[in-house]
């Protein structure tokens, strides 16, 4: 998306996770306007336009609605902190500043109030001053509410939680229920103080595991030091990283040898070692030796800088759960109202008898239940935090609408080479063809493999461990599914598979052995074979055991490899159906195929490792790249990172998405069910305005504390 088609703006001080839905679904109605999505978690509504002339009339106009809607906040631009590192302690006071102080002055006339009305419960009944007492303590236990509903009725905002409140109360105050009048506003306040409490602390929990920010970078310059922002520092400064501090930048070591914590990024407990020649990654924390830097990467390019906007985008792909409760909110409360208004006028005048007092207190308790707010809050609190609990597993989610999906998975399907295997290959035979000499085979290859990214090429260069003059070299071509191609001292070599000498029309030895075989051709003469072998990675076997224990049907490994060392690892593996010999294209047309025997509300999962295989990730419903850390083009065409390389890292996701869902679906069907149960009664005359007020504030604290559950990852 385009840079000046999008903003974000930060409301500072919203509290009302109702309001914030409100403000969501009219900036999406504005003329002009593509999309609008809020975060309640971190409190930005970003904002998409459709041409770029538009940005600033939208801008203008969102922010009156924020300013109707919900008086308080103080909206600001958001300049994007991943990119600029703000200070820690900026960030503390900007967040909490305004809202502590008001939470303060409210809590002392709440606290006050309170007294005041504890203090009537000990005077007689005939007194003449309990009266007058229990309106003051109903104004300062109220007052804030009164004055916002006051200020929203200006306004012409009619539904909104405040206005209800003050009618209910008011309404109970008329009808001589004075007791019941004060104790409700009370109510109401203490419950939405404990439940800004408990959203504010989830808020932080969530960003805590998020915290993965490198704050400053020591940079050296001559033989001094010097404290500077990570934004600017340059590519090819030297930085230096003490013991105990984070990686601020991506780099490499040119000094020092020490273990790094990868925790944060990769959810990995066991330490990396690095020394000179390693790269060390933004958000690492060097926890030994003392390391000396050059850095490679501009902070805004860092991978840690990657992972922080993917992050924080994630929220505005919403779950299909969470647009279903934005629209269930716009409904309910204009209904739940209009039926009070009903239930107050309606049956005094047909039923013969009816007292207008009794049905008008039936009334208010059904303005007390109207606000939808347990909902609003739950839902999108539980998969923010199901996203956050997955990162803190090094498994980044790039909306919540993937951690949803994965719960429809029913095919799996793995790329072999470095997915389920560790792209690592031994070399296990070299054979040159008479003419030809086994290390001069070996050396022309490597030279024509030394471009290739490939894993196949990186383990040949790696084994022929001798230095590589890249000057040699030239008219490199990569073939993808096939081989490489390139021009050393002047001689054409072709390296890959049987399918490449097919055709450049070499003929060929067909050996079958159990290895990939790489053919070499110079100077399109046949000059032999390197055999290689892979490893499975030793966490594969069981992460497919463990994949079907949880309900995944069918499991399916593809590979560009030979048919041999495919059946064979999918036999070791366990795997369902196997396709080989496959050309990156042919790997989207089998997924094509197995599509077709899906149903709808069925996922389709891939898991590549990003080489060869980002058609297939982006055709995939729910395409996983794993390895993610340091392989920009994998981040960038998957919806789900896993940061290391472990496939078992995928039965962790989808545990964490089935409890994300659980509890969820666990607050909808509680929050619903309370409140149509206390419709009813209260409809029949069985509840109290008490009851009600629990149903409003008491099942939105009970619904906010059961989402912050899902970050508890020990549990998965
Ligand atoms: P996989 O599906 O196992 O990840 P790829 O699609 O990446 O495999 O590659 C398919 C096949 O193409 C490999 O098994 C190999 O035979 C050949 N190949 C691809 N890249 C190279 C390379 N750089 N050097 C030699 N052979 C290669
Ligand atoms: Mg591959």
């Amino acid at each position: 998306m385009a840079e000046n088609t999008k903003k974000e703006l930060l409301l500072e001080g919203l509290c009302c996770a109702n309001c914030a839905a409100k403000i969501e679904t009219r900036v999406k109605d504005l003329p002009g306007v593509n999309n609008a999505s809020m975060n309640f978690v971190n409190k930005v509504l970003t904002i998409e336009v459709d041409i770029p002339e538009n940005i600033s009339n939208v801008m203008g106009m969102s922010k009156q609605i924020i300013n109707r809607i919900e008086p308080d906040v103080i909206v600001k631009e958001r300049v994007k902190n991943y990119k600029k590192v703000e200070s820690k302690q900026d960030i503390h006071i900007n967040q909490t500043f305004i809202d502590r102080l008001k939470e303060k002055k409210d809590l002392l006339l709440i606290i006050l109030g309170a007294i005041i009305y504890l203090i009537t419960f000990f005077l007689s009944n005939g007194s003449n001053i309990k009266l007058p007492l229990y309106i003051i303590a109903f104004l300062l236990i109220g007052s804030e509410v009164l004055v916002k509903s006051f200020k929203n009725i200006l306004k012409g905002e009619l539904f909104d939680e405040n206005f209800l409140m003050s009618i209910a109360s008011i309404g109970a105050l008329a009808i001589k229920q004075y007791p019941e009048a004060v104790g409700v506003m009370l109510f109401y306040q203490v419950g939405e103080f404990l439940q800004g409490i408990a959203v504010n602390h989830s808020r932080k929990s969530i960003s805590a595991l998020m915290d993965i920010k490198p704050d400053f970078a020591n940079l050296k310059i001559g033989t001094d030091l010097k404290k500077v922002d990570p934004n600017d520092v340059n590519v090819g400064d030297i930085i230096i990283i003490k013991p105990g501090e984070k990686v601020p930048l991506d780099g490499n070591v040119i000094d020092g040898k020490s273990l790094m914590n990868t925790s944060n990024l990769t959810g990995e407990s066991v330490p990396r070692e690095v020394e000179v020649g390693s790269t060390v990654l933004s958000g690492f924390i060097n926890t030994t030796g003392l390391l000396t830097v050059k850095v490679e990467k501009v902070f805004g390019e860092s991978s840690i800088a990657k992972i922080l906007e993917l992050t924080e985008n994630a929220s505005s792909k919403k779950a299909n759960a969470e647009n279903f409760i934005t629209k269930f909110a716009r409904y309910y409360t204009p209904i739940v109202t209009f039926s009070a208004l009903a239930l107050a006028f309606i049956p005094p005048l047909i039923i013969p008898g009816a007292a207008f007092s009794s049905w008008l207190y039936r009334a208010l308790i059904f303005l007390v239940i109207s606000c939808p707010c347990a909902l609003v809050i739950s839902v999108p609190l539980g998969f923010f935090g199901g996203i956050g609990a997955a990162s803190k597993k090094g498994i980044l989610v790039k909306g919540s609408n993937y951690l949803e999906a994965l719960n429809d998975a029913s095919i799996v399907v793995f790329d072999k080479t470095g997915t389920l295997t560790k792209g690592v290959f031994n070399v296990t035979e070299i054979f040159a063809n008479t003419k030809f000499d086994k290390n001069a085979l070996l050396q022309y290859t490597a030279f024509a493999e030394s471009y290739s990214n490939h894993p196949i090429a990186t383990s040949i260069v790696k084994y022929y461990n001798m230095p590589i003059d890249t000057n040699n070299i030239s008219n490199y071509t990569e073939l993808s599914g096939y081989g490489v191609s390139a021009d050393v001292n002047g001689k054409n070599i072709l390296a890959g598979n049987s399918k490449l000498m097919d055709n450049n029309n070499i003929q060929h030895i067909n050996i079958d052995s159990f290895g990939t075989i790489i053919h070499v051709a110079i100077d399109k003469v046949y000059a032999g074979y390197i055999i290689i072998s892979d490893e499975i990675k030793d966490d594969s076997k069981v992460a497919i055991k463990e994949l079907k224990k949880i309900g995944i049907k069918k499991i399916v490994m593809l590979t560009g490899d030979n048919k041999k060392v495919a059946t064979i690892i999918a036999e070791k593996l366990g795997i369902d159906e196997v396709y080989s010999e496959l050309l990156p294209q042919q790997k989207v047309e089998i997924l094509e195929s197995l599509y077709t025997n899906m149903s709808n509300k069925e996922k389709l999962l891939f898991v590549g490792d990003g080489v060869n295989d980002a058609p297939v990730l982006s055709r995939a419903d729910i395409g996983v790249a794993m390895g993610g850390l340091g392989s920009d083009a994998a981040i960038e065409a998957s919806d789900i990172v896993i940061m290391n390389d472990e496939p078992s890292k995928l039965v962790t996701a989808l545990k964490i998405a089935s409890r994300t869902k659980h509890i969820v679906v666990q607050n909808i069907v509680f929050a619903l069910s309370i409140k149509i149960i206390l419709l009813v009664f209260g409809a029949l005359g069985f509840a109290t305005m008490w009851e009600a007020v629990f149903g409003d504030v008491g099942v939105a604290l009970i619904a906010v504390l059961n989402s912050m559950r899902v970050l508890n990852v020990k549990k998965i």
